[in-house]
């Protein structure tokens, strides 16, 4: 991925363990990340999953495409070498949210396989859990949807390189969860992740 420049840099450990973190907080936080195409419905589900975690006590804080590149971000558009760059630095974020027990609910359309694989690498190095969550919807609609007007200005060239339209969107292949946003509604989505959640330990007391 991209190259460490600065030399003679260390990690410096802190006394207090995520381990007891995660015990302050009743919780193990992990990445969850939404991936696919624009209005599929990643962020009005990472918004109704942040009220049912908060309703429930748990803590998660939402990284969001237009967000990041308003901040952090705000030196890259959206070639292909901007759009990786864009997901290893959302990949690094969501890291520390994860190690501060959090839960990091980041959804970027990042429709290159590539790159969400390195994201998952990030996260598998340090034995953090990256949770892929497929916001899978047919494009016709979501063009149909087309809540932020953006599908009408790329087919009329406003905007280029746009995924589904002129840019590629590679489907997860194992996402570890799968949800159909044109067959289901968002209270299911929900419960499908908090299932999954819950399952699989990461809450405690739900
Ligand atoms: P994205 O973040 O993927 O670009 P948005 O969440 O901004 O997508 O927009 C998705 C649109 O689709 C919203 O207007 C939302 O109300 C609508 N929608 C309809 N059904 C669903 C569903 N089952 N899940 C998520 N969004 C849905």
């Amino acid at each position: 991925m991209t190259e460490q420049k600065a030399t003679n840099v260390h990690w410096h450990d802190g006394e207090i363990s995520r381990e007891a973190r995660c015990e302050l907080m009743g919780q193990k936080g992990a990445t969850l990340w939404f991936t696919g195409l624009s209005g599929s419905g990643k962020s009005t589900i990472a918004v109704a999953l942040e009220n049912t975690l908060h309703q429930h006590g748990k803590l998660s804080y939402r990284l969001d495409g237009d967000n990041i590149r308003l901040g952090i971000n705000k030196n890259l558009g959206f070639s292909a070498e901007d759009r990786t760059e864009n997901i290893r630095r959302i990949g690094e974020i969501s890291k520390l949210f994860v190690d501060s027990a959090v839960f990091a609910l980041s959804s970027f359309i990042s429709p290159y396989r590539e790159d969400r694989n390195k994201v998952r690498e990030l996260h598998d190095e340090s034995g953090y859990n990256f949770i892929e969550v497929y916001v899978d919807c047919p494009l016709a609609e979501a063009e149909k949807r087309d809540p932020k007007g953006l599908y009408k200005k790329a087919r009329a060239g406003e905007i280029k390189n746009f995924t589904g339209i002129d840019d590629p969107y590679e489907a997860p292949e194992n996402p570890e969860i799968h949800l159909r946003t044109d067959q289901m509604t968002v209270e299911e989505e929900v419960s499908t992740i908090i299932n999954y959640l819950k399952e699989r330990g990461f809450l405690k007391d739900i």
